[in-house]
């Protein structure tokens, strides 16, 4: 939910921190090596990341900043515990969607293979369920030029979807007990694309007030 994130950032006048982009670009000895091994997917320790990513707040504080989002760390309760160790988190949002509208919404994924940009041709709509409220996702579709150039990439499949699905289930998804337990976590049920979704957000952090206020400012 990378877009989720930034639209709090921009609200809050908060600092972002995407813990991949971090250690693309913390210059230490380790960058080479990081690089290499966060280019393939594969697991950085989480003594690194934690090392890099302590020094990157440190470095945020001197500089004055208010405050950070994270946004895909921690993905495991050892994260979660070593990440305790090194700072204050006041508040975990878990955005969750169910399963089947997450796996549609991937596979619906296309690139333009001549500019680049990207596009999503499915179309979500989800009939409440079992109290959870409805979800509507309008399509982002190409324009006309970009129709007969558009491409899937090679791990928007739903064999991959699934394993990571799975991973998540197995791995992350105990952080939303842990977190629970500390009084940290909002579950928030995602109604849909982020014009659906981001009032509602706002509304569940009690920050609605304060966005018509700036809007009736602007
Ligand atoms: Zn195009």
């Amino acid at each position: 939910m990378r877009m989720t994130s930034e639209c709090v950032v921009q609200h809050w006048h908060t600092t972002f921190l995407e813990v991949s982009v971090i250690l693309r670009s913390k210059p230490t000895p380790f960058v080479g090596l990081l690089t290499e091994i966060v280019n393939q997917g594969k697991l950085v320790s989480d003594e690194i990341i934690i090392n890099l990513l302590s020094k990157r707040l440190e470095t945020g504080e001197a500089k004055g900043e208010s405050g950070f989002i994270l946004d895909g760390f921690p993905r495991t309760i050892r994260q979660a515990e070593i990440l305790d160790e090194v700072t204050d988190i006041d508040l975990v949002i878990n955005l969750k969607l169910p399963e089947s509208v997450l796996l549609e919404k991937c596979l619906g994924r296309r690139i333009c293979s001549e500019c680049g940009k990207n596009f999503n041709v499915a179309s979500i709509n989800f009939k409440s369920e079992n109290g959870r409220p409805g979800i509507s996702m309008a399509p982002l579709p190409p324009p006309p030029q970009c129709v007969s150039k558009l491409i899937t990439r090679s791990d928007d499949t739903e064999a991959v979807v699934k394993e990571r699905l799975r991973v998540y289930n197995e791995q992350s998804q105990p952080l939303e007990e842990f977190y629970h337990l500390q009084g940290k976590l909002l579950e928030f049920d995602l109604p849909g694309g982020i014009p659906e979704s981001w009032p509602k957000l706002l509304e569940a952090l009690n920050l609605d007030e304060h966005e018509e206020k700036r809007s009736a400012a602007a």
